[in-house]
């Protein structure tokens, strides 16, 4: 089933269930607390929080979504992408879980071809591979799972609240959740359910259940129960792509019919093969996991740019920035180092103008930005390489690492990640002295902070801080104070 048609059936089914349907939001979050929309429930937070009144009791979404949270893991997991589609359904004070549970386990698990008895389509997943999670305490989510459904006890597995939980974080709504899981059989890991092994039994699906009204929330799972929510509510969110791997029968996300020809053109423009592993110990997997990152931030990096972000050194255009750098950088270090930012985005356009005509209704703009990006950035680094070459002779001549000074101009002036100065002095056969390097990222760390509150306090010295930072300007204004954690 390709990406498009999961859509289709899950906007049918949830419509026949009388839910509204709500177009996607856009990726920049409509919630000013929040940079991007990283949940389908994000467009709906007034109606949660009761600060406005929703205008309908049901609706259903497939909601863009970006997680930066996750970008160290993309393209090592099999299913963590920075973007991704959350398919979603949501009561607000309507339905509540002895409706929720049965409708999921409807919609998985019914024939893609329809049931001829009620005319809904489904997912057709096979029942015996999907295991469920629910919040320790909630009996009663156990109770339909087990009694209404039919999902045997062994397969219903309580977990605690840093898992099954869901709060804002905030005094507000709350309330347990209840997740599925498919199995994806014993090649991919141990047997045991979810708590066992969760590359093997793969989250798709989580049902949260806002039931309770908290009056304190000092952690995960520390938290105060004032009393039941008046009006109890159902936000769910599945994962396209993950049920899209699961329904096209490939490895991981990156593969699916969405991803996919991006990889393969990143392949094809490297001159590598990519091979679809996940053992770290094969010596192919760092250039597939390179592979599957580029596919995923390239996707990403398209989607934002449509959604109107530009790359700029601050907020939502700083984290475009960075996709878009560990994508050139990624392909620079399989080999390629002429642009190609924008045929990859070229074939990322192709594989989802069918979902999302605007891709291709504003091409040239996309195109013309994210060309635009890649030639700066091309120039940062070759002056950054010039440099680093300099600095490795230097290194071979004195017979001493690679000096940590040499490491952070490189990082700080030219953008250089540490990664990549280290990947290219090791090609080099030289080492790095990383504790200087270390060392001096905390110095700057420290005079930005400190930069920072002078100007909060309204006594910033320029001159002293001059001194401080010394005399040579910074050039590359990429890596500010929240910055420098990050690595490109
Ligand atoms: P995981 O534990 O796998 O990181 P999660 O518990 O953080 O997932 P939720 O916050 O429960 O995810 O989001 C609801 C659903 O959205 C998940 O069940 C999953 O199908 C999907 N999802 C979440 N994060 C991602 C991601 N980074 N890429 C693709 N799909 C995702
Ligand atoms: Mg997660
Ligand atoms: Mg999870
Ligand atoms: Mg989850």
């Amino acid at each position: 089933m390709k990406s498009q048609d999961i859509t289709r059936t899950w906007y049918d089914y949830f419509s026949a269930k009388e839910h509204t349907v709500v177009p996607s939001a856009s990726l920049v979050s409509p919630e000013p607390s929040l940079l991007f929309t990283i949940a389908g429930m994000v467009p709906f937070i007034p109606y949660f929080t009761g600060v406005e009144k929703p205008p309908y009791t049901r609706a259903v979404s497939v909601q863009k979504c970006i997680r930066t949270e996750d970008i160290e893991e993309v393209g090592k997991t099999a299913r963590h992408g920075t973007f991704f589609q959350m398919c979603g359904n949501f009561s607000f004070g309507d339905y509540f879980k002895e409706t929720a549970i049965p409708m999921a386990w409807e919609l998985l698990t019914t024939p893609v071809e329809g049931n001829p008895e009620t005319g809904l389509r489904g997912f057709g997943l096979d029942p015996d591979r999907l295991w469920v999670t629910i919040y320790e305490h909630d009996d009663e989510a156990f109770h339909i799972w087990h009694e209404t459904v039919g999902v045997p006890k062994n397969r219903i597995q309580r977990f605690g609240p840093e898992d099954n939980y869901w709060t804002t974080g905030q005094p507000g709504p709350g309330g347990p959740c209840s997740e599925i899981y498919y199995d994806r059989g014993p090649d991919y890991g141990a047997e045991g359910g979810p708590a066992a092994d969760e590359n093997r039994y793969v989250e798709i699906w989580n049902l949260v259940f806002m039931q309770y009204r908290l009056s304190a929330v000092h952690s995960k799972s520390d938290f105060e129960v004032a009393g039941p929510l008046e009006h109890k509510n159902i936000d769910t969110g599945l994962g396209l792509e993950r049920l899209a791997m699961v329904l096209q029968g490939v490895e991981n996300m990156y593969e699916t019919d969405q991803v996919r020809p991006v990889l393969d053109r990143a392949a094809e423009l490297a001159g590598v093969t990519y091979t679809s592993t996940e053992d770290a110990s094969d010596p192919h997997h760092a250039t597939d996991v390179r592979l599957r990152m580029i596919a995923d931030h390239t996707r990403s990096a398209l989607m934002l740019i449509t959604d109107g972000v530009r790359p700029s050194n601050e907020g939502g255009g700083y984290i475009l920035r960075r996709l878009i750098r560990r994508v050139i950088l990624g392909m620079r270090l399989l080999g390629v180092e002429k642009p190609v930012f924008g045929d990859l985005i070229s074939v990322s356009k192709e594989a989802m103008k069918g979902v999302y005509p605007e891709v291709e209704q504003r091409f040239d703009v996309i195109h013309a930005a994210a060309a635009k990006e890649e030639q700066a950035f091309l120039r940062t680094i070759s002056a950054g390489t010039a440099r680093l070459e300099s600095a490795v002779a230097a290194a071979k001549t004195s017979g001493t690492p690679l000096a940590g000074h040499d490491a952070f101009a490189l990082h700080d002036t030219y953008g250089f990640p540490i990664d990549l100065t280290l990947e290219m002095a090791e090609e080099a056969e030289v080492s790095v002295d990383q504790e200087t390097f270390r060392g001096l990222m905390a110095e700057q760390r420290r005079r930005a902070q400190a930069d920072a509150r002078a100007k909060k306090s309204g006594h910033a010295d320029t001159e002293i801080y001059r001194q401080l930072l010394g005399d040579s300007p910074t050039h590359f204004t990429g890596y500010t104070e929240h910055a420098t954690e990050a690595r490109v």
